[in-house]
């Protein structure tokens, strides 16, 4: 029998992308889940359907992660919905690149608030009943930006490095109450966030990936699948690349 049987997730950002990819493995696995949204309803909706019709509980919420009240007002809900809460997922990301002499300061914020402070919001929510129940799974989803800094993202390269310290420094404050906190540093994986790109730009990107090809959501679930399993019990702070080889040095 699956571990996730019958644990119950929160995961931002659930609607589209890797997010969704996320709460379908983890609905796979018998995990009830609770997600957010930001504006895609519909999609939002038919994941709810799809993961019910796998036999677990399905909720979805539009919540901005940028707003600390109502963050702080969604994971009750869902704590009182759901019963009880063992895993956070913070996946929810935007991108606004743009070469830093046309960056504006609303570029800057927009991406700071959402990629950390977002995950600060949520984290911040969720670790008291984690603190209390002597347990609890944090996976941040950060980025190989963060880890060695991509042109024309300087605002993205700061806020998913500052997930990456945030992840390492969390993780040592609340080893001793049981809990676990990594990230996820995915490369190029094929999703809307990239749909902005011209297919020079792509050529250019596969170029510098050993593996040669974009990833897939489902392939970061499946790193989400590990951390979660018996056999990651072990780790904690660590930032996972899932990257094609992008980050070998
Ligand atoms: P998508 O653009 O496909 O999906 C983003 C998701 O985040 C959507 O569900 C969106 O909701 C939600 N979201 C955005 N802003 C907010 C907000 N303020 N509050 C709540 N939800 C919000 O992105 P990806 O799936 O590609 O990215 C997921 C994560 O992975 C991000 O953190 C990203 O930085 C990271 N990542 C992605 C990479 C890639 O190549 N794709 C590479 C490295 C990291 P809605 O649908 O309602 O707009």
């Amino acid at each position: 029998m699956s571990n996730l049987k019958d644990k119950v997730a929160i995961v931002t950002g659930g609607s589209r992308g890797i997010g969704r990819a996320i709460v379908l493995m983890l609905a796979q696995n018998g995990c009830h889940v609770a997600f957010s949204y930001q504006k895609s309803e519909k999609a939002a909706l038919d994941l709810v359907a799809e993961a019910k019709k796998l036999g677990v509980k399905c909720m979805a919420s539009k919540v901005d992660v940028r707003d600390f009240v109502k963050v702080k007002a969604w994971v009750e809900e869902a704590r009182e919905k759901m019963g009880h809460l063992d895993i956070l997922v913070n996946n929810a990301g935007i991108i606004m690149d743009k070469a830093l002499m046309l960056m504006e300061p609303r570029d800057w914020q927009d991406v700071i608030d959402t990629n950390l402070t977002g995950v600060f919001n949520v984290t911040r929510a969720c670790i008291v009943g984690f603190l209390k129940q002597k347990s609890g799974d944090v996976i941040n989803i950060s980025s190989v930006s963060g880890v060695f800094g991509l042109p024309r993202q300087v605002n993205y390269s700061a806020s998913k490095g500052g997930v990456n310290a945030f992840t390492k420094a969390l993780a040592k404050e609340v080893a001793a109450y049981g809990i676990r906190v990594n990230a996820i540093a995915p490369g190029f994986i094929d999703t809307d966030i990239l749909s902005g790109l011209a297919d020079e730009q792509k050529d250019k990107i596969l170029a510098v990936v050993p593996l040669g090809r974009l990833g897939t959501s489902q392939e970061v679930a499946g790193c989400v699948r590990f951390l979660l399993s018996e056999n990651a019990r072990y780790i904690t702070g660590q930032i996972i690349q899932v990257d094609g080889g992008l980050a070998i040095r």
